[in-house]
């Protein structure tokens, strides 16, 4: 599956970055590993 188009958000200073190449590197910011972002946009609640 690749990563191409996906969105990654940093959880701590909340730069968002979208990825561009269809490679398997993953984002990096503030010495962490940043988080796929619509992993978070998930609707919370029924
Ligand atoms: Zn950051």
């Amino acid at each position: 599956m690749s990563k191409l188009g996906k969105r990654y958000r940093c959880v701590s200073c909340a730069t968002v970055v979208l990825c561009l190449r269809p490679s398997a590197e993953e984002f990096s910011c503030c010495g962490e590993t940043m988080r796929e972002k619509d992993m978070e946009e998930l609707p919370s609640g029924d």
